[in-house]
């Protein structure tokens, strides 16, 4: 694609980058085909191609973003399935998150709109608040009825739909906290390695027993694992408002404590059992590239960060406990552990090797409508994309569905009654630990 920066603005290394991006794309609009919004509203706007060019005009004419710039780049999940599919390598990633940084600093949207994204933005990264809001969220939920029900699925949604969403997507009990951050697992027998693990905002709250599998399996298997004190929300969640201010601290913050803790005892690895998070972390080296204070740190703490799949693919695990043959997974991949990481079949070697029958999903490329906030901010959409996702998972007729992002798994158990459990509690299953999906 032919851009016209002037030299000027392409000496901002932000605008530099946005050229980059651009001038690799060529039109060809093979990702509209897997673009979930394009497939559902069929408006080239909302599909990647068609977002690029409205970035593209906005960022070329240095324009404020109009009401249908703001309107189409909202709409945009980022799950990323645009960039699996382009030939050419356009990132869109760094060019959408580039739009939603402007899009919050130069846009005006509506008072009840920016009260609503400043609480999401303030609360759902601080573990205690989330915790106390879901409290209050599942008092409230018996007011849903109250609510008015839209008379047609929108996707320019009230803030009346949004809280009824938001309401919606309360759990009915919340479990008891998880360890607290500074704690330590030793390994058990020889100590072969030693390990960091993100402790996540909404996930510690929702389903601490994820990372408490997490840590079963690898102290098991002699791995250390330390939560790292004063560890913070890994700024994903403002990063996708484009609260970048917000983001960055929280990733310099991370990066701090992380490196500390590896330059005093070693880490071989920082795990992830949020795919989300993970994605983004993986991310701190290009988002700090700038800083010349961070900028190498910031490298080094993305090249630590992985995955917990990965990490376990490199362990001999022990051999599966008893067999589990007769049970039928159902393999959901998160966006951002298949797009954005580029992780897509050693989950599901890790299950298939672990005595589980593993099934794809049909439309596995397809999102499932979380999204970050998205399900609260686009709840029709998301609706939409949800039952989509169950109506496909249904068809392989799956005994449990596994995912490796809390997202997703929140999402998907709302439109189902089959257990929706992470891969590492049933890796831990299979390695001794309890039998997941039954509370
Ligand atoms: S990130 Fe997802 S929703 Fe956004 S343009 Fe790409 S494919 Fe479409
Ligand atoms: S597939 Fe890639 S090159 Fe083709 S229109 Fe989409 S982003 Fe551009």
């Amino acid at each position: 694609m032919k851009t016209e920066f002037s030299l000027a603005q392409l000496a901002d290394p932000d605008i530099a980058e946005a050229d980059k991006i651009l001038r690799a794309c060529v039109h060809c609009g093979f990702c509209t085909a897997t673009c979930p919004t394009y497939v559902l509203l069929g408006d080239e706007l909302d599909s990647p191609r068609g977002r690029i060019y409205l970035i593209k005009e906005m960022l070329e004419k240095d324009r404020p973003p109009t009401q249908e710039v703001v309107k189409h780049i909202d709409r945009c999940l980022s799950c990323l399935a645009c960039m699996t599919t382009c030939p050419s390598g356009v990132n869109y990633m760094h060019l959408v998150d580039q739009a939603r940084v402007r899009i919050e600093n130069e846009y005006t949207r509506p008072l009840t709109e920016r009260v609503l994204r400043a609480a999401l933005a303030w609360v759902l990264p601080r573990p205690g608040l989330f915790r106390l809001s879901m409290i209050l969220a599942r008092l409230g939920r018996p007011l849903t009825v109250l609510l008015p029900t839209p008379k047609a699925a929108s996707a320019s949604p009230t803030l009346l739909r949004r809280i009824k969403a938001m309401l919606a997507l309360a759990p009915r009990s919340l479990p008891a906290p998880g360890p607290a951050g500074g704690s330590v697992f030793p390994a058990i027998g020889g100590r072969r390695g030693r390990v960091a693990l993100l402790q996540g905002c909404a996930q510690q709250v929702l389903a601490p027993r994820i990372n408490q599998a997490a840590i079963n399996l690898l102290t098991r298997h002699g791995i250390e694992v330390v939560l790292v004190k004063d560890e913070q929300c890994c700024g994903a969640l403002t990063h996708h408002l484009g609260r970048d201010g917000d983001a960055l601290a929280r990733a310099r913050a991370n990066i701090s404590v992380w490196l500390a803790e590896a330059e005093r005892d070693g880490l071989d690895a920082i795990l992830v059992t949020t795919s989300g998070c993970g994605t983004v972390i993986k991310d701190y080296g290009f988002m700090l590239r700038e800083d010349r204070d961070f900028a190498s740190a910031a490298a080094k703490i993305s090249a630590l960060a992985k995955d917990i799949t990965e990490y376990v693919s490199g362990i001999d695990l022990l051999p599966p406990q008893q067999q589990h043959s007769d049970i039928v997974i159902a393999y959901h991949s998160a966006c951002s552990l298949q797009h954005g990481q580029k992780i897509t079949q050693l989950p599901k070697e890790l299950l298939s090797k672990n005595g589980f029958v593993v099934k794809d999903v049909p439309e596995s490329h397809l999102c499932c409508g979380s999204a970050g906030t998205y399900n609260i901010l686009q709840p029709d959409i998301a609706s939409r994309l949800r039952d989509r996702k169950v109506a496909n998972i249904a068809m392989v007729k799956p005994d449990m569905i596994a995912a490796g992002n809390i997202g997703c798994m929140v999402q998907i158990a709302g439109g189902t009654s089959v257990p929706v459990v992470h891969t590492i509690e049933l890796l831990d299953w299979a390695t001794g630990g309890p039998r997941p999906g039954l509370n």
